[in-house]
């Protein structure tokens, strides 16, 4: 008898009526290569194999990784990889989507590694918390915008697609969980002009103290003068009583422009 590991965010599907609308939103197709992290029992594994696609499996588990081989192994399109998914290389790969129902726990620095990547996918379509997929999409006034929003909208495109209620997964999770629809945008856009360093840099600096104002975060945290801050926020058209959460990615953009010229 299988007996689920808690610290890898083992939550397993059980509710298969679920299964068609990833598969839709994934707009899977004959041929399609599929990353699938996590592939746990195989439910979403053998829904991308019937629908074409060629998957590789990362899973972490050895004994779920066996199961799987012995419930899937002989199909020609699937790969099965026994690694933990953080370490994977995604070198090796031309075009491909992930699609998976991640470990709940490690869902924010996957879905990074992904987006982060040099060889983006051409397509997320992953189920993470709900609150998770909220923070993700969370627009400028929201409070829940955050370092990890900028960091999902620095190189994609985040849409939630439906919840899914914590009864559709055995063990039930403590919370509902939501498919989240990440389409990457070319590093060219964003990533290769205003450079990932500095725009993190700073992003970090202005949610180091996420409920006062930007002036005063960015000034402590980068050791600079308020009115130096000041001036700089008035240079990038920044009203310096909005808080970090109020700023819209092209404030940030903006910002790390005039904030690239000063010594901090
Ligand atoms: N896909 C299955 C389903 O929908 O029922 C299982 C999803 S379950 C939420 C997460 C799966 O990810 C588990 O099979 C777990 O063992 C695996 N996992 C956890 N951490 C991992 C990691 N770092 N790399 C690869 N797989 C991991």
């Amino acid at each position: 008898m299988f007996k689920q590991k808690k610290f890898l965010g083992q939550n397993f599907l059980i509710n298969d009526k679920i299964i068609p609308d990833i598969i839709k939103v994934a707009e899977i197709k004959k041929d399609d290569v599929v990353i699938e992290i996590g592939p746990g029992l195989g439910i979403l594994t053998k829904a991308l194999i019937d629908a074409g696609a060629k998957v590789y499996a990362i899973e972490k588990d050895f004994e779920l990784a066996e199961m799987l081989r012995k419930a899937l192994g002989k199909n020609k399109n699937l790969t099965i990889v026994h690694q933990d998914a953080l370490f994977f290389d995604l070198s090796i790969f031309k075009k491909y989507k992930v699609v998976s129902n991640l470990p709940f726990n490690i869902a924010s620095p996957l879905i990074r590694k992904f987006l982060e990547s040099q060889n983006q996918p051409e397509l997320m379509v992953v189920m993470v918390q709900k609150e998770v997929a909220e923070k993700i999409v969370a627009k400028p006034g929201d409070s829940e915008r955050g370092i990890l929003t900028l960091a999902v909208e620095f190189y994609a495109n985040a849409e939630i697609i439906m919840t899914v209620s914590k009864n559709s997964f055995r063990p039930q999770p403590q919370v509902d969980a939501a498919i989240l629809k990440l389409q990457p945008y070319p590093h060219t856009r964003y990533a290769d002009k205003v450079g990932s360093k500095l725009f993190f840099q700073i992003v970090k600096a202005g949610f180091s103290a996420k409920r006062r104002q930007i002036r005063n975060s960015l000034a402590a945290t980068l050791r600079l003068e308020k009115d130096k801050v000041t001036d700089i926020l008035k240079k990038a058209q920044i009203d310096p009583s909005l808080r970090a959460e109020d700023l819209t990615l092209k404030q940030w953009f903006v910002l790390c422009n005039v904030l690239k010229n000063y010594q901090f």
